[in-house]
């Protein structure tokens, strides 16, 4: 009889136990993470005048039209709008990014924001994705969604996309991975993703490195850490920055003219990036011009019009000799992302030739 009592009490004070384990990590549960969506246009806010067409008109679509499409998102995050900017993304600029930039330090400086989603045109959206993995010191979740089709289309994909960009940025375990794309139910790394096709739902692509996980109706799974500097240990600053240095793209194929080259020093560029031909190489005549802008103190870096593959220094050109930077595994657009920020600052080559090496 007195064994059944102590058995009894047993349980009773382990059932009390367990009810005090559970009920605060139950409410803790409940507690939905605070979203800011920063909305900057493109496809995701387009539409068009079927549902079967083409041709259709960026940017017309409001944030609240664009969560009503999607409300199981209040489920998953408390939801704020603001309007950035409401264009499509050919015509995103330094500007906007700036602006960007300077609303995400200010939203994630105190605890009232967990994360943060920018709807975000394709077309450039790996350059935006970039700069402010370069700029943005905040170890919360920053992540573009985006879409190829607009909200008007059969099968229109950025409702989901939008869902599922919203739980990676109201998921604790995001944090620290650097500025995010989620589309199509992958997570890229701002650093390795790129737009590979003008028209298939499945445009973006992450080639070498691979993704940072996947996501599948909200659901989210972590492969790794972004490998490049990013966030806190980014040694870059745009704070009061209202313009960036002119940077030019150049691009390298058979028998080319030397003429834009010399045309982008004459215009005043602090930089020029050279889409070159396979490991960032070009004709003599165009090495001799990206020489002579090199002794003007231009700084030239040979990329690669190459879809995948690292830009090696020293390999087919003496870069020491011509005073030239390799781009590593940096594509001609991030490239000039990052020489663009990096050339807010007097620096010499051998230092911007380390930023290729470790962004
Ligand atoms: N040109 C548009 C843009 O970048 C269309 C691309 C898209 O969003 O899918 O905004």
């Amino acid at each position: 009889m007195k064994k059944r009592n102590i058995k009894r009490q047993l349980i009773a004070v382990l059932s009390a136990i367990l009810i005090l384990i559970t009920i605060p990590q139950f409410i803790f549960a409940q507690k939905k993470a605070n979203v800011v969506i920063l909305a900057t246009g493109g496809t995701i806010a387009g539409a068009a005048g079927t549902g079967v067409q083409s041709g259709y008109t960026s940017g017309q679509v409001t944030i609240d039209a664009m969560v009503n499409a999607v409300p199981d998102v209040l489920k998953l995050a408390n939801i704020k709008g603001e309007q950035i900017s409401n264009v499509g993304s050919q015509d995103m600029s330094f500007e906007i990014m700036l602006k960007l930039a300077k609303r995400i330090a200010e939203l994630t400086a105190g605890n009232a924001v967990d994360g943060i989603v920018i709807t975000h045109g394709t077309d450039t959206m790996e350059e935006t994705a970039y700069f402010l993995n370069l700029v943005c010191k905040t170890d919360k979740p920053v992540v573009l969604v985006g879409s190829m089709r607009p909200s008007t289309a059969v099968s229109a994909d950025g409702p989901l996309n939008l869902y599922n960009g919203i739980a990676v940025a109201a998921d604790p375990n995001a944090k620290g991975r650097g500025v995010m794309l989620v589309m199509n139910d992958w997570i890229h790394s701002a650093q390795t993703l790129t737009k590979v096709s003008t028209t298939a739902v499945q445009t973006f692509m992450s080639p070498i490195r691979g993704l940072i996980g996947t996501t599948a109706y909200g659901v989210n799974e972590y492969y790794r850490y972004p490998y490049s500097k990013f966030g806190a240990k980014s040694e870059f600053n745009v704070d009061g920055v209202t313009k960036l240095p002119r940077v030019d793209i150049v691009y390298g194929d058979v028998d080319m003219s030397a003429d834009l080259i010399d045309a982008s020093v004459e215009k005043g560029a602090k930089g020029i990036v050279i889409a070159g031909v396979g490991n960032g190489n070009m004709n003599k005549a165009a090495l001799d011009a990206c020489t002579r802008a090199s002794k003007k103190g231009i700084v030239v870096v040979r990329s690669s019009r190459v879809a995948t593959g690292n830009v090696g220094r020293n390999v087919e050109v003496n870069d020491d000799e011509l005073g030239l930077v390799a781009s590593a595994d940096l594509n001609p657009q991030k490239s000039r992302i990052l020489l663009s920020v990096a050339l807010l600052k007097q620096r010499n080559l051998k230092d911007i030739q380390r930023l290729y090496y470790e962004y």
